[in-house]
Parts: structure tokens; sequence; C-alpha cells
């Protein structure tokens, strides 16, 4: 693998493509980014990508869940490398983006999440031509919908290309390093449910807060592990509307959190027991609602796969130490779930993604596009 990678390092370390390039890159990614683009309205950013995609060599297409997917296809079409970037922002429709450069840091929602990725695709799609490199395998660039709320892109394209696709990398967040198993999530909303009645009405019965506070009480003193990676919150709660009545009806959410999906299905019976002891207690029955899940993405011996030694490879020659996690929430995990072998990882670092603040260093951005571009070529081998 040495002598290939020497080859591979030559050809495009050495190349100035996107050093010259520069400017016309954080220009690109800065009108992308001004585009709006929220989940499930992503159209008119893709119309503009697709603008720009239609400068090069590429078979262009959308599929139904509205994903736009670019085939750069290679001499042999085999090994198929996708490389996915995420379309759609967190911010409402309608919000006027305007970046702004301070300090060599670039300012606007959605910068780097994700768009700081959807550029460094663009860009190595330029070098790639402008170097005149040949690839042996397909490299099929898919920009996708709806990442934020749900991964419908990624699971419609993963579901649609099953068995297509041989290395498959979610460009979402990360610099340094890279993920090839991503946390499951789980959010429930449990309720308590009781009679209620006046603040001076006989007692018991209670308030249905009295059994919601003892079991959150309970629930945060459940051991949750941190190896496997696991996390537990309970971040809302609510019960009567007024000052001076009992609430018949009080209920918290959990966002439930692991790598192993024995560790959730374990922690959700505790909880359910809890839940079940405390209702009882005082006369009470409990309603759980599941407000999502997906589930922990492991596929077994992605560790040890082609793609995660050749991700490591990249990140070593590019002079990164990578740490290599298994918690990864985003594309990748659609992708693994489809049994496809994958891993996440990105092209700089940034700041405050999901907030109006969000602002990403600019320097290191050419730096992550040359990783970008070395992972491509090293997945899709060169051709002659
Ligand atoms: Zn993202």
């Amino acid at each position: 693998m040495l002598r290939a990678f020497r080859v591979i390092i030559a050809k495009i370390l050495v190349l100035p493509h996107i050093d010259q390039d520069r400017d016309a890159i954080l220009r690109e990614w800065i009108a992308i980014t001004e585009i709006n683009a929220p989940s499930k309205q992503e159209q008119e950013r893709a119309k503009y990508l697709e603008s720009l995609l239609r400068k090069f060599k590429l078979e262009i297409r959308y599929d139904a869940a509205g994903n736009l997917i670019a085939t750069r296809k290679g001499t042999a079409r085999k090994p198929v490398t996708v490389f996915d970037a995420h379309m759609d922002t967190v911010f409402q429709p309608g919000l006027k983006i305007k970046a702004t450069i301070r300090e060599g840091r670039v300012y606007a929602p959605g910068i780097g999440d994700d768009t700081r990725n959807i550029e460094a695709l663009l860009a190595t799609i330029r070098a790639l031509d402008a170097a005149n490199i040949k690839t042996k395998g397909d490299l099929v660039f898919v920009f996708t919908t709806d990442e934020e709320a749900g991964m419908s892109g990624a699971k419609q394209y993963t579901k649609d290309n099953k068995g297509l696709v041989d290395y498959y990398v979610a460009l979402d967040g990360g610099y340094e390093g890279f993920t090839y198993a991503g946390i499951g999530i789980n959010w429930y909303r449990h309720h308590f449910i009781g009679p209620g009645g006046h603040t001076r009405s006989r007692t018991p019965p209670y308030s249905a807060s009295l059994p919601l506070a003892r079991a959150i009480s309970r629930i945060y003193d459940l051991k949750v592990p941190s190896n496997p990676s696991s996390n537990l919150n309970i971040g809302m709660l609510g019960g009567s509307e007024v000052v001076n009545a009992k609430a018949s009806d009080a209920w918290f959410t959990v966002d439930l959190r692991s790598t192993s999906n024995e560790v959730i299905a374990d922690l959700e019976k505790q909880i359910a027991t809890i839940l079940d002891e405390e209702a009882k207690r005082v006369g009470m029955t409990v309603k759980t609602d599941v407000i999502s899940s997906s589930p922990a993405a492991v596929l077994p011996g992605n560790r040890d796969s082609q793609l995660v030694k050749i991700a490591e490879a990249v990140h070593r020659a590019m002079g990164f130490n990578p740490s290599i996690g298994n918690a990864g929430s985003n594309n990748s995990s659609a992708a693994l779930l489809q049994g496809i072998t994958s891993i996440s990882t990105g092209a700089g670092p940034c700041e405050d993604s999901h907030a109006l603040t969000e602002n990403c260093e600019i320097e290191p951005l050419y730096k992550g596009i040359k990783k970008i571009l070395l992972l491509e070529v090293a997945l899709a081998g060169l051709s002659q």
C-alpha cells in the first residue's frame, strides 16, 4: 500500500490547484452558504450547485428524495466510492444570510454544517479535472437532503444503491479524525396520567408531578456506562397549565444515546420499571411516546476494513494524528445500517454549528480539501 500511496501523494499533494484556487474557493463557499436551505427546502441551493457541477464532465441526476447526484466515471467503473455532504441547514425559512470575515474566520449560519464540505467536494472535482486525473473506480458525489431532520435523503440513496456502493464517506463535521460507526439516538416523552384536581381537593390523589419528580431522580441514579460511550439527558418537562391545579398529565423527555444497542435496550427497560413502580405507588398510569429512534449503526468488522485503513493512512500522510471514533451521528449511519462500509470525516474546523454565530477558520479548509482529494484518489484508485 505504501508504494501506491507515494505515487498518489506525489501526484496530488504537489498539485498547485487547490492553492491557486484559494480565493475562488472562499467566494464559492460563501455564495453557497448565503442560499439558505432549511431541511426539505433545499431546491434553490441544489439548483445553484447543479449549475456549478454542469461545468464538469459528470453525469448528473436527482433521485426521489431530491438528492443531487454527480458521477465522475472511472475507467473500470469499480470500485464505487461515494462522497456525500448535506445541503440542508437547521435555520428557519426566509432567514437572510450574509457572511462576514474577521481575523481569519468566516461567520455565517451554516458555513460549517455542512457547506464547508459541499465546497470541499466542488474544489476537489475542479482539481481532479484541472490535473487531468483519471480514476479506476467511479467517484459519486451525493449532495443530500434532510440530514438534519432525520436523514431521509441519505436513507433513500443508500437504500436505492445498496450492493452497488463499495465505500461511503459522509462529510459532516470533523477535520483531523474520522468515525467508523454511529451512535444510537432515542428520544421519548413519558407521561404520568392521574385524576388531577384543585389544589384544595382531597390529597391524595396527588398531582402527577409527584411520580414525575421521583422518577426523574431515580433515572438519574441509573448507571450510564461511559464505555461503550452512552449518555442520558432529561431536558424538557411539563405539568398543569396553572398554579392552582394538580397536574393530570405530567411529562418529561429522555434523550438516550449509546454506541451499543444492548445498552440502550437495557436502560430502556430499567426506565420502564421505574416509571411503572412510581405510577403504581400513587395509583396512576404511564404512557410513553417515542419521539424518534435511530439505532446505533455498527457494522461488524468495519474498524478493520480497507476503508478505515486507507482513511487512517490518508490522515497520517496529511500530518494528522487522527482520532478514530465510533460515535458518529450523521449520514454515515444510514449507509452502515444498509451494510455499506462507511466513515465520516470533514474538511475543516468550525464552531457553533446550529447557531447564528456559526463560524469556521479559513486557512485549514485548504488542507482539509487536499485531504479529501487524497482520500478520493486513494479509494477510487489511479488509472494509468
Ligand atoms: Zn451536519
